[in-house]
């Protein structure tokens, strides 16, 4: 069974994973705790945006690998929250790790290590694959169905950036720059236009039918939107146009535009008087625009009986 959590369950959880010890003197930081702090700003951040969000985990819990990777059916696109360990204890720097061949993964895994350096002046050490026996040598990337990127913060084995993990403003920081990277990636990056309707056919001269009243657009889960308007009189049928192109010549009074891309799309409907056969008349557009929000599964790394990487200063 998949556990995905609400964000308000979680954000009652908040402060409960006791994980983290700190003293004037110096402390000790677990990596499992790190990874569900950042992942908690970054759910809500995107939530903000009008993302669609879980998360795999939402309290100090152990999560088997193959689960959290399952959890992303359907979704599009899977982001694991890691920080660093290394044996060598001076290494320092921002990494992600995206699935072989991905193309989009690569260009996002690297906006993130980018932004995350950006907001956090942490080292940019860049944006790999790993390959293995199977293919993918993580887990969560190989059995990932959706686009799977491993983001691995700071590392918690060099006693500066494990300080600075220990703070919450640090830890804000890396997880900005993850939303960032994905809310512009994501949200902001328009769907391209098509061209739009030609100018309204008018005949006779001047006589042009009535833009349809009370367009909308209704989200109908499942990459489908229900598109709804009120009759016009004199109308024989309409046309549906998205993002400036044509996509259905001839609906009667309502549509459902299906298999569509994540992403804002504008729509436009006109009513059309169809004489024997022939378009006489058209109307000018009627306009609305709607979100297909995107998933996205955030999975904060190791948690319970997993500690991940162990920091100490
Ligand atoms: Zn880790």
């Amino acid at each position: 069974m998949r556990r995905l959590v609400g964000l308000l369950a979680i954000l009652a959880l908040l402060g409960v994973t006791g994980a983290t010890r700190v003293s004037a003197a110096g402390g000790t930081i677990y990596e499992k705790a790190t990874t569900l702090d950042e992942s908690f700003v970054v759910a809500e951040r995107l939530r903000a945006a009008g993302v669609d969000v879980a998360l795999t985990r939402g309290d100090d819990r152990y999560v088997e690998l193959s689960r959290r990777a399952a959890a992303s059916r359907g979704a599009d696109l899977l982001v694991s929250i890691h920080n660093n360990g290394s044996t060598s204890r001076s290494v320092v720097g921002t990494e992600a790790y995206y699935q072989i061949g991905n193309r989009f993964g690569g260009q996002l895994a690297y906006d993130i290590v980018r932004r995350i350096s950006a907001k956090a002046g942490t080292v940019v050490r860049g944006a790999f694959t790993r390959r293995g026996d199977n293919g993918d040598y993580y887990a969560v990337l190989r059995e990932s169905p959706a686009t799977a990127i491993i983001v691995e913060g700071a590392f918690i084995s060099n006693a500066g950036e494990a300080r600075r993990l220990s703070t919450a403003d640090f830890r804000r920081r890396i997880a900005d720059g993850i939303a960032d990277a994905l809310i512009n990636r994501l949200v902001l990056t328009p769907v391209p236009q098509g061209a739009g309707p030609p100018a309204p056919k008018s005949t006779p001269v001047g006589a042009v039918l009535p833009a349809p009243d009370g367009l909308a657009a209704a989200f109908a889960g499942n990459h489908a939107m229900n598109l709804s308007w009120r009759a016009v009189t004199g109308a024989t049928h309409y046309e549906v146009w998205r993002d400036g192109r044509l996509i259905a010549p001839n609906v009667g009074s309502g549509f459902t535009d299906r298999g569509l891309a994540t992403g804002r799309h504008r729509y436009e409907v006109r009513a059309v008087l169809d004489v024997a056969g022939a378009v006489v008349q058209q109307s000018n557009s009627a306009i609305t625009e709607a979100l297909v929000p995107w998933r996205v599964i955030v999975d904060p790394g190791h948690g319970g009986r997993d500690p991940g990487a162990v920091g100490r200063w």
